[in-house]
């Protein structure tokens, strides 16, 4: 049966260039790169090029600015609590968006229950924060500021610039979650007045379990993860040195590729967003019509329930993501979508297709094969459709 990967928000593959870079320090190269004796310094300085290459990337102004972590989670993690942390500060005003991902949404409830006053943006109907909304709700007594760059459901794209701008001018430390953005918006870190940014390997080819964090020079941060003097200071624990390399070599590509992939991507996207609008009725694309990230559509099959789409595409081999999260028994609407004001009952049959670099016009077409008869045959059976049409 032909396979087909829509799912590249949620993850990537590890490109051969980036396991090869790897290899070396999977097996012979093996070293503490804190070590000072010539395995430890092999290590070490494949560990600052590889910083080097991400701080490329980022368009950083120096690699000193480039934290490695295990990943997006843990580096919006160390944002938040460690810039919170190095303030002193135990209550305040902070700010973020309803829409952003988990390991930005569920820290500031965390930090809501000890303490802090927390305002939760809303979003426009495309689902990005709209800068005099955050213009608003600045107040003097305001100390940070996360807000997510681009969203992981729908691809919707905040104007990051600005929105940087406002919390900075009013005094505020500004984070962005560009998990997603990275790799395929282009963007010079340095150019935006951005404290702290959080980026992640396996969302654009690279390994999974390393990911960074910019922390733009002047910015303080306590270490959230106590132990020796690792990156800088900034986070405890021996390296992951071949993990950190294979993020180095995937941040090269990606940034070197990233003109072309994107165009190639928008093609195939829109291409799937025609077929499937022209031959699947009661559908609603959910995000601005252009405006969002090139490899990302998200859509609602109205009548139907997201998950049975997901089940049934996975039978023919395609692999996609629902825009709602299935807790703890009850389907529940995406908190992303809801924001955005999309009916519950919409919101529900939504699914995201997310593309990637190894996409290809057959595997489009192959989706748009299978997919309507099965968008068929669950409307078939479901009574809400035949209410509802
Ligand atoms: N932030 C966003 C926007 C994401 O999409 C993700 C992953 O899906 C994360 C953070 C978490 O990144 P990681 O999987 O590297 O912990």
């Amino acid at each position: 049966m032909k396979k087909v990967y829509l799912d590249n928000n949620a993850t990537t593959r590890m490109r051969e260039e980036v396991l090869e870079a790897m290899m070396p320090y999977m097996t012979n190269v093996y070293g503490n790169a804190s070590s000072v004796h010539a395995f430890g310094r092999e290590a070490r300085l494949a560990v600052d090029g590889a910083r080097q290459k991400v701080a490329d990337f980022l368009g950083a102004s120096s690699k000193e600015e480039v934290v490695f972590t295990s990943g997006g989670t843990e580096s919006d993690n160390l944002a938040i609590k460690g810039a919170l942390r190095a303030l002193k500060a135990k209550s305040g005003h902070i700010i973020t968006s309803d829409v952003e991902h988990h390991a930005v949404l569920n820290v500031f409830k965390f930090l809501e229950r000890e303490g802090f006053e927390v305002t939760y943006l809303g979003v426009d109907k495309d689902g990005a924060v709209r800068p005099d909304d955050l213009k608003t709700v600045m107040r003097k007594e305001t100390i940070f500021v996360s807000l997510m760059w681009a969203n992981n459901e729908t691809g919707a794209i905040s104007r990051i610039s600005e929105l940087s701008k406002i919390a900075k001018s009013g005094g505020a430390i500004f984070h962005t979650d560009a998990v997603q953005a990275a790799g395929k918006l282009p963007f010079a870190v340095r150019d935006f007045g951005i404290d702290l940014l959080s980026i992640s390997a396996h969302k654009i080819n690279g390994p999974k379990g390393v990911g960074a964090l910019y922390i733009r020079k002047g910015t303080k941060i306590a270490p959230q993860m106590l132990g020796g003097h690792h990156e800088m200071g900034k986070r405890a624990g021996t390296e992951n040195v071949a993990g950190i390399v294979g993020f180095g070599r995937a941040a090269e590509l990606a940034g070197s590729e990233l003109a072309a992939e994107s165009k190639k991507l928008v093609d195939l996207r829109d291409h799937l967003y025609d077929g499937i609008s022209s031959r699947i009725d009661h559908t609603r694309l959910n995000g601005h019509s252009s405006d969002r990230l090139p490899n990302t559509l998200n859509i609602s099959f109205k009548y139907l329930e997201g998950e049975s789409i997901v089940l049934n595409l996975d039978m023919e081999g395609v692999a996609v993501s629902t825009g709602s999260a299935c807790t703890s028994g009850t389907l529940e609407p995406s908190h992303v979508l809801t924001a955005m004001g999309v009916e519950p009952v919409d919101a529900q049959g939504s699914i995201r297709f997310s593309l990637g670099r190894d996409t290809t016009k057959e595997d489009i077409d192959y989706v748009l094969d299978v997919l309507p008869p099965i968008i068929k045959r669950l409307r078939d059976m479901s009574p809400l459709y035949e209410k509802g049409k």
